[in-house]
């Protein structure tokens, strides 16, 4: 099992090239005049490279950092917040956000504080009535559906029967591949939540995350609580996730997961504004927290595993499904996916991504097919999930031009080729829950 500990050893080692490389990457400027047209680019000046994924279940050399030549532009400081950072810290004067936040009508944003963290780092609802619940804050009262009117609601669950709605937040991550390998064997889609900061980091993840099939949806920028954010610092946080995720992938997801739950409907409005809808959830592994990284023995996180996997077959979902909280931030959390997606499977009909499962045809703002769950249910599951998967990336890369997509999908190349060379690697390992 990788331990956390070779990460942060791997990221401190590569630390110290990180500032050279990024200086000799912001001096490849012939591309930046692309990034002052976002988001009017349109997807087909979007090229995806042609990538020779590992496949190594050596920690060792999996998580290690990597250049990516073939995106300059994540590494051009002026068009990118820095990882790990709010996003709008560095970017909020430029003329590309003030006019992404200048076209939004700040007359009509709902007039909800932005909250304040205890000492403890921990939300203070002091003040806020949680019975009332006026704001519709799910850290105070789960709510999902917002009382302001025309925001959409939640989604927190698959409708279908029988149906586990599978998630995996704070991705790409270094150690990915062998965990990818397993649902591409497997012929299984999640929605993956990505995380701002880590498609820079980890580019080859994301388009491999696409190009397997799976939906790709934002994460935020920098990973916090959003609702104690200002509306300057939550339009960042979408919007250069939104941007890292098209540069990287060549789409723009219309959905998005709050990290920690934190929403209220201010931040709601604001997400509505970027074109971005909340998928949460309404089962929790807590598998982020599992020791030895976290603080609960991994018996409990088991114990909740087992109790979803049981509802499968005790007629819990007999008439609609669930959308269950996991996270791919380490080797910990991805082997509790790999123990028990067997049995998640055998305990349910379908095991699919949200996008599939809500029969959201198109997740991104590009005309790019995703499946239907009806598609699932008609045909053969395993052939289907396979064809829609790669036949949409193909799809989408040949309607774009690029016609390059990654051999990923293959799940023969082995190669590892990436540099030892690390670019803006600031991962705070602290940070990935
Ligand atoms: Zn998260």
């Amino acid at each position: 099992m990788l331990k956390l500990a070779a990460l942060v050893a791997v990221t401190a080692a590569s630390a110290a090239s990180a500032a050279s490389a990024a200086s000799a990457a912001s001096a490849a400027t012939s591309v930046s005049s692309a990034s002052s047209t976002w988001p009017t680019t349109a997807p087909n000046s979007i090229e995806m490279p042609s990538i020779t994924q590992t496949t190594s279940l050596d920690p060792n050399v999996e998580c290690q950092a990597y250049t990516a030549p073939e995106f300059p532009l994540l590494y051009d400081s002026k068009s990118f917040p820095q990882p790990w950072v709010t996003a709008s810290v560095g970017t909020n004067t430029s003329a590309e956000f003030q006019a992404v936040y200048n076209a939004i009508d700040w007359s009509k944003a709902p007039n909800i504080p932005v909250r304040k963290l205890l000492s403890s780092g921990a939300l203070n609802f002091t003040g806020y009535d949680q019975d009332e619940d006026p704001d519709c804050w799910w850290s105070a009262s789960t709510c999902d559906k917002p009382k302001i009117p025309g925001i959409p609601a939640d989604i927190t669950a698959c409708p279908e029967p029988e149906t586990w709605g599978l998630t995996y937040d704070d991705g790409p991550n270094c150690s990915h591949n062998a965990f990818y390998d397993y649902l591409q064997e497997k012929k299984l889609k999640a929605t993956m939540f990505y995380i701002g900061s880590n498609v820079m980091d980890w580019p080859y993840g994301a388009v491999r995350g696409l190009n397997d099939g799976h939906h790709i949806a934002v994460h935020t920028w920098s990973h916090q609580p959003m609702t104690t954010l200002t509306n300057e610092e939550l339009v960042a946080e979408f919007y250069y996730t939104k941007k890292v995720i098209k540069y990287t992938t060549g789409v723009t997801p219309l959905y998005w997961r709050p990290p920690l739950g934190d929403v209220d409907d201010r931040v709601r409005w604001v997400g509505m504004q970027l074109n971005l809808s909340a998928i949460l959830w309404n089962e929790d592994t807590i598998d982020w927290n599992a020791q030895p990284s976290g603080s609960l023995p991994q018996s409990v996180v088991e114990g909740l595993y087992e109790s979803y996997i049981e509802m499968g077959t005790n007629g819990t979902f007999a008439h609609s499904g669930n959308i269950v909280l996991t996270h791919e931030i380490d080797n910990t959390t991805m082997s509790f996916a790999l123990d028990y997606l067997p049995k998640i499977t055998a305990a349910y009909k379908h095991v699919t991504d949200v996008a599939t499962c809500m029969n959201i045809t198109h997740p991104y703002v590009e005309n790019y097919v995703h499946s239907t769950f009806d598609s699932l249910t008609t045909t053969n599951t395993t052939v289907n999930a396979a064809a829609s998967g790669n036949a949409s990336a193909i799809a989408s890369a040949s309607a774009t031009g690029s016609g390059t997509s990654s051999s990923s999908t293959s799940g023969a190349s082995t190669t590892y080729t990436t540099s030892l060379l690390s670019v803006a690697l600031v991962a705070v390992v602290s940070m990935l829950i």
